[in-house]
């Protein structure tokens, strides 16, 4: 059966807009991954070591026939593909790819925490996701809309409004 999954995108190095540009297409071309909706694509201030340049970000909505590990090893494979090394916790990145939400599942194991366990916290995730989908809600029942009134939009800017973004 395909699940609805939300996929947050992130990148801050070498031409972000352009990294998640080019994942989101890798990701539609691939004949598992179906993307059945695109956020406006945001700037944000970076959260982790200082010194990095912003971020930009967005979430897509995908429908696929994957199981959870499954997707998270094609996303992953997507990831090295755009060149991610990985050094410095939370450091610069070419592309970030973090499972936030598949379907109305909850995952705890060694390699997958399902819903993302920062997403709460994080308005550079849920409000890109709010674009995708204005009406949902986590599977404990929290309205999204309700967690984005809470964080607000500090340290967001929309640079575009429609995908394709460039
Ligand atoms: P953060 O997880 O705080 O956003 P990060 O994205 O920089 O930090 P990574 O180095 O990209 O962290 O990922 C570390 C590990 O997180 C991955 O190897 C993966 O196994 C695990 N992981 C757990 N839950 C998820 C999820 N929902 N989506 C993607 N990766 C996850
Ligand atoms: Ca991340
Ligand atoms: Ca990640």
């Amino acid at each position: 059966m395909a699940e609805t999954v939300y996929v947050a995108l992130g990148s801050n190095l070498e031409q972000p807009e352009l990294q998640l540009q080019r994942a989101v297409d890798t990701i539609d071309s691939s004949p598992q991954m179906t993307v059945c909706g695109c956020s406006r694509l945001y700037r944000s201030d970076p959260v982790g070591p200082p010194g990095q340049p912003d971020y930009c970000n967005a979430v897509v909505a995908i429908t696929t026939t994957l199981t959870p590990l499954q997707l998270l090893d094609a996303l992953q494979s997507i990831e090295n593909s755009h060149g991610r090394v990985r050094s410095v916790r939370w450091g610069p990145r070419t592309l970030d790819l973090d499972i936030i939400l598949f379907g109305n599942q909850r995952i705890e194991s060694q390699r997958l925490t399902i819903p993302h366990y920062q997403m709460q916290v994080r308005n550079f995730v849920l409000c890109p996701l709010l674009d995708v989908a204005p009406d949902l809600e986590l599977p404990d029942g929290t309205a999204l809309q309700a967690m984005v009134d809470k964080l607000g939009y500090r340290g967001l800017r929309v640079i575009a409004e429609n995908y394709p973004w460039i």
